[in-house]
């Protein structure tokens, strides 16, 4: 990935005009994508009849591509264990007043019947990186345990980066899709957000999609955390990423997340350094729709009620609906959650939002 060309192109590409604009969304209808050039050019849109186009054509290509659906899913964290000091995180090892909470086996299975009663079909797992609690025997024992004891069958997987022989275990164990934010490509700002553990080495982490692949997971998830840095490389720099999977191994990225940095229980960034405005943000994901128009798009309830109202529209297909970030917190909350939720409605409210707007909600 030539982050020093992603960089440049940034640097001397000028704001497009209409005709332009209007060029490259016809191309964008052809459904192949967007070249590097095409996507910078639009990162540079700011007039709003311009925006309102982009996100008029990003709806029209997800309606062709994926129909009316809007997919549902549930976080289900399993551990806020972490030997690792991300400054945006509540789970981070310095927060000395973190109430830690590593589910036992059957508080596990109980928060998925939860779940599934609440009328869920899709889970994601999510953990903090405490390899002696929370690593892969942990995962993959989790993993057995909701498929032998729920209904559910498609279980997700959001954990810290593996080796290729751990992530061959976690295969096995039954999960479907694995994922891995970068949270920010660029290096230096990298280096400041994780200033200790594990996650502090950039290339161990940027691997590990490349690793899952080779494990044999045929669905990766990527993302950024908007906020760290210049959306606009950011943006660049993950699509890079994505075209490099595509033209090793033949794979582009099942699902794509797009979440924008929120205020976390004690968390040491108290503001985003590079703060993503409501405009800019819809015109990410109108972006990463055309640029990836067979990809799931997740929009998580870090967003409020209006803003996830409006992206299903523009681009989106997966929401997660009624999160909690606090380990146990379906059942019982006593732990310390990840990160502020913004969206708080439920699944059913939900799927009436989604019926009113023409949609068709899928669980
Ligand atoms: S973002 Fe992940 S790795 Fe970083 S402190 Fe939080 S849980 Fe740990």
């Amino acid at each position: 990935m030539n982050l020093e060309k992603t960089e440049g192109v940034l640097s001397t590409t000028a704001k497009p005009d209409k005709v332009l604009v209007d060029e490259i969304l016809s191309r964008a209808m052809g459904l192949n994508g967007l070249s590097h050039e095409d996507v910078s050019l639009l990162l540079n849109i700011e007039e709003e009849e311009m925006l309102h186009e982009l996100c008029q054509a990003a709806g029209e290509i997800k309606e062709l591509t994926m129909g009316k659906r809007i997919s549902f899913f549930a976080p289900l964290y399993l551990s806020n264990d972490c030997t690792n000091n991300c400054l945006y995180c509540g789970f981070r090892r310095d927060n000395k007043s973190a109430v830690r909470v590593t589910l036992k086996e059957e508080d596990i299975i109980a928060e998925a019947r939860f779940l599934q009663d609440q009328g869920f079909k899709h889970l994601l797992l999510v953990t903090g990186e405490d390899r002696g609690k929370n690593g892969v025997q942990y995962l993959s024992s989790a993993v057995r345990a909701i498929l032998k004891h729920t209904e559910f069958r498609r279980i997700n997987i959001n954990a810290p980066p593996m080796t290729i022989d751990e992530m061959r275990r976690l295969r096995g164990s039954g999960a479907d899709l694995y994922q891995s934010f970068q949270e920010t490509y660029h290096k230096e700002t990298y280096a400041v957000m994780h200033p200790s553990g594990r996650k502090r080495d950039y290339v161990w982490r940027v691997g590990v999609i490349e690793r899952a692949i080779e494990a044999g997971f045929s669905k990766v998830g990527m993302g950024t955390l908007l906020g760290l840095y210049d959306y606009r490389f950011e943006v660049l720099a993950l699509l890079a990423h994505a075209a490099l999977l595509r033209s090793r191994y033949g794979i582009t990225p099942a699902a794509l997340s797009v979440p924008r940095l929120r205020p976390a229980p004690d968390a040491l960034l108290d503001k985003p350094p590079y703060p993503v405005s409501d405009s800019a943000f819809k015109k990410i994901v109108a972006i990463y729709r055309l640029a990836l128009p067979y990809t799931d798009l997740t929009i998580s309830t870090r967003e409020s009620e209006k803003m996830r109202d409006e992206v299903i529209h523009t681009g989106a297909s997966v929401l997660s609906a009624g999160s909690r970030t606090e380990p146990g917190g379906y059942t019982r909350s006593v732990s310390t959650g990840q990160f502020e939720i913004e969206d708080k409605r439920p699944l059913d409210v939900m799927e009436k939002v989604i019926r009113a707007a023409g949609l068709i909600p899928d669980l």
